[in-house]
């Protein structure tokens, strides 16, 4: 993989850009998408992003998100078209083409420069240029580094504030993880100095809450919820059934894996979700722990040191006995 750098001459002329991120986005994946889409369109380029599977509805108040994302699912032809049609590739917040799904196919034989921005352990050897570094807090911060290597600094709008903070808020937990570095506040203080309103975007992501969402925390909290002392664990496993009860859509279980870790003696969290096609897991710790390991080593997933993700094509039943099982073997602190 070339320096990102070197990918600024094919800039210099207006481009024809795709844009993508992982399957199942965040406000990570979908701020660094737009605040691109924002940046490359202000430089005079056709960008197009596209996601693969549906908006959270947590994030379709981010600005252009409505009018400009593609999503795969819904629209597959008109994404596809996009693709074939242009000239440059970025893929956001992601680093292996198959964390993509739908389009793990097209990107692996698409013959366009495939440029790489992400944060992952681990990028696969797939991409023409890029920039991954594991320690910075978020694919947003990257963003904002890479448009400041462009000299465009004085570019950033409100509305790219408002993606670029939406990923930094939601990846580094509020600020409070260990990945919030004084780089991380520095680049806040540059785009409130821009104008972004940043209690407009915490009310946005966080105090948006359907009453059906509240009631689905209470009933995970005190019916679903199991802590496992012995190994400082906590555990959340969610049936389709459960989701069904509460109408949960996308977005809904967004950060329910954080709880177990409220309590002080918990380091290791875990969601085990029940999807219509594979069960899905969300790793979460503090402290020591190497979540990102453990999901590569267990559950064919990846991530971070503190937070990561893994899939199984198990039953849920027999997914949920198997990490019971494994459990024993580890001893977090
Ligand atoms: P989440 O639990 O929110 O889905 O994911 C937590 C972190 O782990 C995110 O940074 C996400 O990108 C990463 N992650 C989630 N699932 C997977 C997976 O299946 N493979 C890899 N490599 N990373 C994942
Ligand atoms: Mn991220």
């Amino acid at each position: 993989m070339l320096p990102i750098q070197d990918v600024l001459p094919l800039l210099q002329t207006p481009r024809r850009i795709f844009i993508t991120t992982h399957h199942k986005p965040d406000g990570d994946a979908i701020g660094s998408i737009m605040a691109l889409y924002h940046y490359l369109t202000a430089k005079g380029h056709k960008a197009t992003p596209v996601i693969t599977s549906e908006m959270p509805d947590f994030l379709t108040w981010m600005p252009g998100a409505e009018d400009h994302i593609i999503n795969y699912e819904a629209e597959s032809k008109k994404a596809e078209a996009a693709l074939n049609d242009a000239e440059i590739i970025f893929g956001l917040d992601f680093n292996d083409f198959s964390r993509t799904k739908h389009l793990e196919q097209q990107l692996a034989n698409a013959s366009q420069p495939k440029v790489l921005i992400d944060h992952h352990l681990f990028p696969k050897p797939v991409w023409d240029y890029g920039i991954s570094i594991p320690d910075k807090s978020s694919t947003c911060e990257m963003v904002y580094d890479f448009i400041n290597l462009c000299e465009d600094n004085a570019l950033i709008s409100v509305p790219m504030a408002e993606c670029l903070y939406t990923g930094v808020m939601t990846d580094t937990g509020s600020f409070r993880f260990p990945v919030t570095t004084s780089a991380v506040h520095l680049m806040v203080a540059d785009l409130i100095s821009k104008g972004l309103e940043h209690s407009h975007i915490h009310e946005k992501v966080y105090d948006s809450w359907s009453i059906k969402r509240m009631q689905f925390l209470g009933y995970v909290l005190l019916e679903k919820m199991e802590i496992f002392p012995k190994y400082n664990a906590g555990l959340i496993c969610l049936t389709r059934k459960d989701l069904k009860l509460f109408e949960v859509t996308t977005g809904d279980t967004e950060g329910l894996v954080n709880y177990p870790l409220s309590i002080g003696s918990v380091r290791f969290a875990t969601l085990i979700t029940e999807r219509s096609d594979e069960v899905k897991l969300s790793f979460r710790s503090k402290g020591d722990f190497d979540v990102s390991d453990f999901a590569r080593k267990h559950f064919n997933g990846g991530g971070h040191f503190n937070a990561s993700g893994g899939r199984s094509t198990s039953s849920f039943l027999d997914t949920v006995s198997y990490f019971k099982q494994i459990l024993s073997d580890i001893h977090p602190r």
